[in-house]
């Protein structure tokens, strides 16, 4: 079959790379020069485990292409994936510039029935607004052509995005047209031959299914967190009441680990935009506010943790291990590290940095600066720095040689931003030790 996707980024470029594999034509489409001259060279522009082998083989293949050219797409596949990026506005609402464009773009183009589907994360409502887009264009050329609007949500996570896709747990596909659904079924088919996983349904429960999923996760974290801070006001250990409750099936221990907060560029934009749908609505989403709130102060815990310790700041050099806003990705949209970074840099404390795999993004975000050190390994970070603080729980972060990192630091002391340290064990070496919600009692 033929597929073109809008968007070469996480979501467009795994969609794209894993219909390819499938053996179906992929043509994806980006607006972004360097990213297309970089993916047409074979390069690929995000760190995502196995897209690297899965795009060079199928563009080998002739399955995958790249293109700048909007009509090439709209020319090549029955489906048209919308992957662009939906950015928070100012007032937290999903910015939809992106997908409208590329909106506008099918209809000057559209010379034949497409399926237009909307795989970004969007508010309900959305492939209303997509649909009279088209329309619009259409009528500005007097044509008349059909074309169906879809809802498809996309519930991949990045580190794990390929697996995901491959093994859904769930395809949601939301249209008011059964033919539709039914070409979506088969173009999905191959991913979903264990047992059915596709679940068709309105377009506007599809829209809301995305928001609702992202928002429970979002909410489970803050939770944890909101008792973490509690559990260290009382002298109680979060982790172990982390497996007490987890071990209730009703809750699971999937989701309930207390941390520095959460980031990505997911939970903190579709909580804030599901808020602001709410909120148009005439409807005050308390819960979303307080989960967004606790979020917020989470991530600050880190530096009141260093500042706890050291008084004043300024002067100070802070070894940072984990930049990316979770492991097994080179995302750093909202990480806690940003946020900790930039409150060292504002209190006049230089930074040590490193992480396995977002290196190059920090430094395009942040460029050169006196006050941040890109390291090459971890141990090279800890050197001469008066504290090692622990942002992102990276594999290689998890046993590493602590009567090394003893000697090399100034003073022996570590802030666990994820909890992935013994606090016995950190006492026993040596350690001023501080982690999320299982301190002394304060
Ligand atoms: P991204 O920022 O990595 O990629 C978006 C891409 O769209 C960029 O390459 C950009 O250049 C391109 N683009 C912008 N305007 C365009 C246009 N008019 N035509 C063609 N390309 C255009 O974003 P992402 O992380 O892949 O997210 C895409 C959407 O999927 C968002 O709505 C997001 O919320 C949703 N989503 C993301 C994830 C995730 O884990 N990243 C998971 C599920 C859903």
């Amino acid at each position: 079959m033929k597929v073109t996707i809008y968007g070469s980024g996480y979501v467009g470029l795994v969609t794209g790379a894993c219909l390819a594999e499938v053996g179906n034509e992929v043509l994806c489409v980006d607006i972004d020069p360097g990213k297309i001259e970089r993916l047409q060279r074979g390069e690929i522009p995000i760190y995502e485990p196995g897209l690297d082998r899965m795009v060079t083989e199928n563009s080998k293949a002739g399955r995958l292409r790249f293109t700048l050219d909007p009509a090439e797409g709209v020319a090549h596949g029955l489906f048209q994936f919308i992957a662009v990026g939906t950015p928070p506005d100012e007032d937290g609402s999903a910015d939809l510039q992106h997908v409208l464009a590329v909106a506008g773009a099918i209809g000057e183009q559209l010379q034949e029935y497409r399926i237009v589907i909307n795989k970004s994360t969007v508010p309900v409502g959305t492939a209303d607004r997509v649909r009279e887009r088209i329309e619009q264009a259409l009528a500005e050329r007097a044509a008349q052509i059909e074309f169906d609007v879809v809802s498809n949500p996309e519930f991949l996570k990045e580190g794990a995005a390929i697996s995901d896709f491959m093994r859904p747990d769930r395809i949601v596909v939301g249209t008011d047209n059964p033919r539709t659904a039914e070409l979506l079924r088969a173009l999905y088919a191959p991913f979903n031959r264990n047992h059915d996983r596709l679940l068709a349904m309105d377009i506007r429960s599809a829209e809301l299914t995305k928001y609702a999923a992202n928002a429970i996760l979002a909410t489970k974290i803050s939770f944890m967190n909101e008792l973490s801070n509690l559990a260290e006001r009382l002298g109680a250990d979060i982790e172990q009441v982390r497996v007490g409750i987890g071990s209730d099936p009703r809750i699971g221990y999937q989701f309930i680990y207390p941390g520095a907060g959460y980031g990505g560029s997911c939970f903190p934009k579709d909580v804030k935009a599901l808020e602001r749908t709410a909120r148009d609505c005439g409807y005050q989403a308390e819960l979303l506010t307080a989960v967004e709130n606790v979020n917020e102060r989470q991530k600050a815990i880190p530096l009141r943790k260093l500042e706890q310790h050291f008084g004043e700041l300024k002067g100070r050099t802070i070894a940072l291990w984990g930049l990316a806003f979770k492991p097994n990705t080179d995302d750093m949209r909202e990480a806690s590290s940003r946020v900790l970074m930039e409150a060292l840099w504002a209190a006049g404390a230089r930074v040590r940095a490193y992480d396995p795999v977002a290196m190059e993004e920090c430094n395009r975000i942040y460029g050169k600066r006196g006050d941040l050190i890109l390291c090459e390994s971890a141990m090279e970070a800890v050197q001469g720095a008066d504290a090692l603080v622990v942002i992102t729980e990276w594999k290689e972060f998890r046993s590493p040689d602590f009567f090394e990192i003893r000697e090399t630091l100034r003073q022996p002391v570590i802030v666990d931003g994820r909890n992935i340290y013994d606090p016995a064990q950190m006492a026993a070496l040596g350690y001023t030790y501080y982690s999320i919600g299982r301190g002394p009692r304060q």
